[in-house]
């Protein structure tokens, strides 16, 4: 059977996100673009209304949102802005892990807090010589009697410089290579916690990214998630889980470019006449609603599959690409119908171009989305 239709439930979130998107978001984003601040008071709302807590489940306290809630909910946040996005959803990476993987004791442990004030958390994989290929990370975790012993450096970490809680990858038997990955949950005030420099990044400004370094982190085995070992796995499957929701940033992010063309487009006069009359605009505009309707159908399908249980990397993979590529191309066409005024600060369409690049880099590139679709496609090839 197919069905695009809404629930009441679903509806009535869209309307609540779009709401908030629209009167405190969109309000602050150039200011916080250009200021590079992490809005405090706009995460305390967006806490309020549950979208730092949305993936955790009700019993401990969250909004337990499925699968399709939440690409539904990140579509509007990421047309609000994306970098205030980022900072919200960097909380559900870090804590998908903990209610996919963790134990009722370790879910009640540190989901919970998350639900009582509001909380950041930072999912901590990515290290200056392992980004790509993230099996190479040389964060160690050393058993000692009952704790683990983490030393290493992280990078490039979202929510870092305001997370309370980091989900830290780290080997704990680098001789297995990466079947000796794990998952530990690194309270930020731990001794030897510290953070390194914050990056000064060409979108996404209004969100926090910085290094994390571990310096003879003392951590109990009971923070660890899963089995020893099971850690790699855990990221990739929480990758699995989460890239629809990336999907639905850049469909947010195509969608606020593809508005802001068509009202300039109506109003801009060229040669006696709107430019929406010339056919060239209009095809164009005609192009990038076609690539937006597409995008959002190969998230949500992407995200209906996760929801129903049935195989989904392949899926999630290319809703994150397309749709990350889809925002690209459809924010550069808009600054293109702006003419030279998409080009200035003053006009909301070169911050949509810069922000949509981030999209085609985080969770994985669209290169190695490429690389996960192509293998399931082409299967083993024996020559
Ligand atoms: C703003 C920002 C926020 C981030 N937040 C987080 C976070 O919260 N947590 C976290 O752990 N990480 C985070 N990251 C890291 C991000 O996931 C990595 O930057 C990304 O995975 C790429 O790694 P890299 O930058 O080292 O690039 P590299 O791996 O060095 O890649 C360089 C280029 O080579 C290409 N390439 C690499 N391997 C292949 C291949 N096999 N085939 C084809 N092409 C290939 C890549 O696609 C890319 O174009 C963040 C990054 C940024 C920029």
């Amino acid at each position: 059977m197919i069905d695009f239709s809404m629930t009441e439930e679903q509806q009535a979130l869209q309307e609540m996100a779009r709401e908030f998107a629209e009167k405190e978001m969109r309000p602050n984003a150039a200011r916080c673009d250009r200021e590079e601040e992490f809005p405090v008071d706009i995460m305390k709302k967006a806490f309020d209304a549950g979208f730092l807590t949305s993936t955790i489940p009700a019993e401990y306290g969250g909004g337990g949102l499925g699968d399709l809630d939440m690409v539904i909910l990140s579509e509007e946040l990421a047309w609000g802005c994306a970098g205030m996005y980022t900072s919200m959803m960097a909380n559900s990476l870090a804590l998908t892990p903990i209610f996919l993987f963790g134990n009722e004791e370790q879910k009640k442990r540190f989901l919970t807090p998350f639900s009582q004030k509001m909380t950041f958390a930072s999912y901590c994989l990515t290290e200056r010589e392992a980004g790509s290929d993230t099996s190479l990370i040389k964060t160690t975790a050393r058993k000692s009697g009952s704790e683990y012993v983490i030393n290493g450096s992280k990078c490039f970490i979202t929510n870092a410089g305001v997370a309370d809680l980091l989900l830290v990858f780290a080997n704990a038997a680098p001789e297995k290579g990466p079947r000796g990955i794990s998952a530990f949950v690194v309270p930020r005030n731990t001794p030897g916690v510290s953070i390194g420099k914050v990056e000064d990044k060409m979108g996404h400004r209004a969100s926090n990214t910085a290094e994390i370094f571990l310096e003879d982190v003392h951590v109990p085995v009971e923070n660890r998630l899963g089995r020893e070992g099971h850690g790699f796995l855990a990221a990739m499957k929480t990758f699995d889980r989460t890239r629809p929701a990336v999907g639905a940033a850049g469909v947010g992010v195509a969608r606020a470019a593809l508005e802001y063309a068509v009202a300039y487009s109506k109003t801009r006069v060229q040669f006696g006449k709107p430019i929406a009359a010339f056919q060239n605009t209009a095809f164009r505009i005609a192009q990038m609603a076609m690539e937006v309707d597409a995008a959002r159908l190969l998230v949500w399908h992407a995200a209906w599959l996760i929801e129903n249980g049935k195989p989904s990397g392949k899926e999630s993979a290319m809703a994150k690409c397309f749709a990350s590529d889809t925002a690209m191309k459809v924010t550069v066409e808009a600054l293109q119908i702006f003419g030279g005024y998409g080009y200035m600060k003053d006009y909301p369409v070169e911050k949509l171009v810069r922000d949509a690049k981030l999209l085609q880099i985080y969770e994985g590139t669209n290169e190695i989305q490429r690389l996960v679709i192509s293998r399931e496609v082409i299967g083993p090839i024996i020559p």
